[in-house]
């Protein structure tokens, strides 16, 4: 193994834009994110529509809903 070929891999504190932050490895010390674990809408569960409509759809012809 020589020293010197691989970038220095740290402890990074990852900023996401909601003002969540937390800690990653990563070779920079700084990283900044929009969405995270925190805001995410899979992870919050708050899924958007927007994402969903086609699904949305289905699932309404399904059940006969309009
Ligand atoms: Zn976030």
């Amino acid at each position: 193994m020589q020293e010197g070929i691989h970038p220095n891999y740290t402890k990074a504190v990852v900023r996401c834009a909601c003002g969540e932050t937390f800690e990653t490895g990563s070779t920079k010390p700084e990283l900044r994110v929009e969405i995270c674990s925190q805001c995410h809408p899979f992870f919050t569960g708050k899924q958007k529509l927007v994402d969903m409509g086609g699904r949305v759809d289905k699932f309404k012809k399904k059940y006969g809903m309009k």
